[in-house]
């Protein structure tokens, strides 16, 4: 028998860690009750065959592409953000599937991602000490005390963001957009501008030409038409997350039916955490985020705690060591993983240890210490023989100015421009693209 889905009570018992401070304990309990009417937002079947893609990258038969905004905002909840996002994540594929020929299990970072972890629980400005800013989920942008007052409120809100862009995902990758004869008109309105953009007009060239010969052979598949996209997001607020994991019908198994993919943050994976305890009862495939700080033993406890019976697909690791420190850190880890007889996903988040403040106070990342994260990545793997299953990125399919570097060389004085993230840096379309490019590069060496 499946042990007991633990209560929220039981989870708060173990001290939970970035969990909100809310001034209103009954209003969270009305909150909850709310939540927990909703109807899900995914399907336990959909989990289920995303797992069973995922255990397929584990076998070396895919990569992964999980990638969306470092934080969503109620405000981005709108046709043109979403469809930007898809745009790229689903051009980013084409290049990785066409290029390097396998399989891309695309997850979007997305439809869920509204709540943050922060270094530092308040922000003082001009002699003003406030809570940070946790994410729409928790409390407002606005350096007011009432917009910085966590209200339980927004997580009702959390629900129909997340139902509003799944809905339009939906309509998107199964309604015509993804199909591959329109890979031109995805990206149309940019390409003749950089050089990133004339490399994808190559290929979208490429593709046209091999469609027209399959339809001309006769073959034209349901599968050139839609594609799979699966929601993620990180698992942090135990209100939300509780409230929406469900037992399911047909197996009589609780699910977190708020995305078909959730993780747990590097700051939150503590062994007898609550997080872990929550997500170790789904059977959601589940992500953990290993930090430079990560021994081979603390993740296969992790991954004894969350996977007991070692099933195929069920974990997923997401490293982000930093570009200076992946090569030196990670092999161990992999090699104490793989030395245990596990199989599991190999993820690099090539964002999350290179982050610095520029000269002009922004946050930032540079496009060329990601890169060297990546290659660092698929060097590592290469060594030990093995696969380096997928990255995750921060990304939006607008053209910011929050990352420096890339091949339109990005300068910190530019990020003024156009920055517009509330919390990390992230690639914009150009750099999301040059990104996918060297990838697929790696892929094919
Ligand atoms: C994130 O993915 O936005 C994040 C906070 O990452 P990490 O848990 O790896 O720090
Ligand atoms: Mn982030």
């Amino acid at each position: 028998m499946p042990e007991a889905f633990p209560s929220l009570a039981d989870l708060h018992a173990r001290n939970p860690l970035h969990q909100a401070a809310y001034p209103d304990a009954s209003a969270v309990t009305e909150v909850v009750k709310e939540l927990e009417q909703r109807p899900p937002l995914v399907f336990a079947g959909e989990c289920d065959d995303l797992r069973g893609k995922l255990a397929q990258v584990a076998r070396r038969e895919g990569f992964v592409l999980q990638g969306g905004d470092c934080a969503e905002t109620f405000a981005g909840v709108t046709a043109a953000n979403i469809q930007g996002k898809l745009r790229v994540l689903l051009a980013m594929a084409v290049v990785l599937t066409y290029a390097a020929q396998v399989p891309v299990v695309k997850i979007g970072r997305l439809a869920g991602q509204y709540a943050k972890p922060r270094s530092k629980d308040t922000e003082t400005r001009g002699g003003v000490t406030l809570p940070v800013y946790k994410g729409d989920a928790v409390n407002g942008f606005a350096f007011t005390p009432e917009a910085r007052t966590p209200d339980p409120r927004r997580l009702l809100e959390v629900y129909n963001a997340s139902a509003a862009t799944l809905n339009l995902t939906r309509a998107f990758v199964t309604g015509g957009f993804a199909h591959l004869a329109q890979v031109h008109s995805w990206n149309a309105d940019w390409v003749k501008s950089s050089p990133v953009g004339k490399q994808w007009e190559q290929l979208a060239d490429e593709i046209d030409r091999a469609l027209a010969f399959m339809v001309a052979c006769g073959l034209d598949d349901d599968a050139m038409r839609s594609v799979d996209l699966f929601a993620s997001h990180e698992a942090l607020l135990l209100e939300y997350e509780h409230a929406l994991t469900r037992v399911d019908s047909r197996t009589q198994r609780p699910y977190n039916v708020s995305g078909h993919f959730v993780w747990i943050g590097e700051r939150t994976r503590q062994l007898d955490g609550a997080h872990v305890e929550m997500l170790r009862h789904v059977r959601n495939p589940i992500g953990i985020k290993l930090g430079p700080t990560t021994t081979a033993a603390d993740a296969l406890a992790l991954a004894d705690r969350l996977d007991p019976d070692h099933e195929p697909g069920r974990i997923s690791f997401i490293t982000r060591m930093g570009a200076k420190k992946i090569r030196d850190l990670l092999p161990d880890v992999i090699e104490g993983v793989s030395a245990s007889g596990r199989e599991v996903v190999w993820i690099c988040d090539p964002m999350h240890g290179n982050t610095f403040e520029a000269a002009n106070g922004y946050k930032t990342r540079a496009f060329g210490d990601v890169m060297d994260e990546v290659n660092g990545f698929f060097d590592v793997h290469d060594q030990l023989g093995t696969w380096p299953g997928g990255i995750h990125v921060e990304l939006t399919g607008d053209d910011v100015t929050e990352c420096v570097g890339g091949a339109d060389d990005l300068a910190e004085g530019d990020l003024g421009n156009r920055y517009e993230s509330l919390c990390d840096p992230r690639l914009n379309r150009n750099q999301s693209l040059e990104l996918a490019f060297l990838v697929s590069q790696r892929l094919t060496d």
